[in-house]
């Protein structure tokens, strides 16, 4: 409750306790007259007996002017009493229009920042509409953002809004070691010198410092904090800290959001077992590839024999084979080459703006990586067999890939264990077994 008494939560409140008022001054009115009229009896009685040498016209003087003396105090006393409520609510109206005016600034705040948050389609977005937010909010301090990754183990700084461009500094390694992550609760510290003041502000480049440290959540844990610094002795102050609790809270549910989005489209990508992207989206990918003008070697592949792996070994050690299989893939491809796993224990790999000896070259790096990973004791021996075409050749990305796989078929009637250069693309003989004599024949072909 206030100084003045009063506490109102609406202008209707307000003008409730006015008119209450003005019902009391009315009622005060009427209660006043038939006093006046007792008063004006009672002076003419006390006039008489005060006065009783003056004439009628001078009693009626001295009973009016008794009478007046009479309820004087009590008219003032009205007239105060009235006056001080009036003030009472003024000033009480002024703090309810200061409320409604901080509300009002404090829901602008939270749509503006909740239409920047939701613009953002990106985690790198959202970091930056961050970062703008709580530059407006504390321009004069600086201030940060740690945000622990998907393990949640570790928290790295990913916003920094500072007048002088340097982070407040926090060292802090992980939410367990931040108290406010720790709590989840706002933590304020007047002074980095004082006995209950966080350990992680002492030793600052910057000397002492106030700080405020608002923790973020993320589908209700805690996995980072916003961290501003001040000067010692002068705290956030209340209303600022708000604002950083709303931005906490809106920019946590957003990048939940978008890791949950992020989380639900590499599931819907990739293949569960070996990570590699599925059919889908390597024949999405593929298409843009063309579409961009880009052109490209087509690899497909299949291991030999597989099921009869499967049959002698099971079904896990199967499995691990081909997660074998796609790992040597991933590490024997550059970053803009895209392997796939097409479905079973087939795969599929598109080289970017590469020539059949590059692509052979890439497969002699799987045979290798494959026949070392097997010889380490990883998977039983498995072979597998590679059919070759270049999008060069052809106008249609399907018959590109009908080449391809119709090469791969020619590997399998080969004998396996080898590759098949579309005859179309590289015009050179084939079967040609093991693909380190087709490197050399392609060589010799092309000069
Ligand atoms: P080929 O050399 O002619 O390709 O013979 P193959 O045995 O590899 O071909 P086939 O099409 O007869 O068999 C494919 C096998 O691959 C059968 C199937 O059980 C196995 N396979 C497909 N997907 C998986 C998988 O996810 N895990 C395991 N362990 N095996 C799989
Ligand atoms: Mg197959
Ligand atoms: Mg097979």
């Amino acid at each position: 409750m206030s100084s003045h008494g009063f506490q109102f939560r609406s202008d209707a409140d307000r003008d409730a306790e006015r008119g209450r008022l003005e019902r009391i001054g009315r009622v005060s009115v009427l209660a006043a007259l038939p006093l006046m009229g007792i008063l004006v009896v009672a002076g003419s009685v006390a006039a008489r007996l005060l006065f009783p040498h003056l004439g009628s016209l001078a009693h009626d003087f001295a009973a009016g002017g008794i009478a007046v003396a009479g309820s004087a105090p009590f008219a003032v006393l009205i007239y105060r009493i009235s006056l001080q409520q009036n003030l009472k609510i003024s000033e009480a109206g002024a703090d309810h229009e200061r409320e409604m005016a901080k509300q009002a600034r404090r829901r602008d705040f939270e749509t503006r920042l909740a239409n920047a948050l939701e613009m953002a389609d990106g985690e790198p977005e959202v970091l930056d509409a961050i970062a703008r937010a709580l530059g407006n909010t504390l321009p004069e301090a600086p201030a940060e953002m740690l945000l622990a990754d998907n393990s949640h183990a570790h928290l790295s700084r990913m916003v920094v809004a500072s007048p002088t461009g340097e982070p407040p500094g926090c060292d802090v390694d992980s939410p367990a070691r931040c108290p406010a992550a720790r709590r989840a609760q706002v933590q304020r510290f007047g002074d980095s010198d004082d006995l209950d003041a966080c350990p992680k502000l002492r030793g600052r480049q910057q000397g002492r410092c106030s700080a405020v440290c608002v923790p973020v959540s993320i589908m209700g844990r805690t996995v980072g904090v916003i961290h501003a610094t001040g000067a010692a002795g002068h705290p956030v102050d209340e209303t600022r800290v708000q604002d950083l609790q709303t931005l906490a809270s809106l920019a946590g549910n957003r990048i939940g959001m978008i890791r949950i989005m992020a989380e639900t489209q590499l599931q819907a990508s990739t293949d569960g077992l070996t990570g590699l992207v599925n059919r889908r989206t390597f024949e999405n990918r593929t298409a843009t590839l063309r579409n961009d003008g880009n052109e490209f070697a087509l690899v497909m592949v299949d291991l030999d024999h597989f099921k009869d792996l499967n049959d002698t070994f099971g079904h896990e050690t199967g499995d691990r084979a081909l997660r074998l299989f796609a790992e040597t893939l991933r590490r024997s491809v550059r970053r803009d080459d895209l392997a796939c796993r097409y479905g079973g224990e087939e795969f599929a790999i598109v080289l970017p703006h590469a020539t059949v000896t590059d692509a052979i070259d890439v497969l002699e790096r799987v045979r290798v990586g494959v026949r070392s990973a097997i010889s380490a004791g990883n998977a039983p021996t498995f072979t597998a067999s590679f059919g070759i075409a270049l999008s060069s050749s052809y106008a249609d990305l399907d018959e590109v890939v009908a080449r391809a796989d119709q090469a791969l078929f020619d590997a399998k009637d080969a004998g396996r264990d080898c590759l098949w250069v579309d005859g179309e693309t590289a015009a050179v003989p084939a079967p040609l077994c093991p693909p380190t004599l087709v490197a050399t024949a392609i060589t010799d072909a092309t000069g």
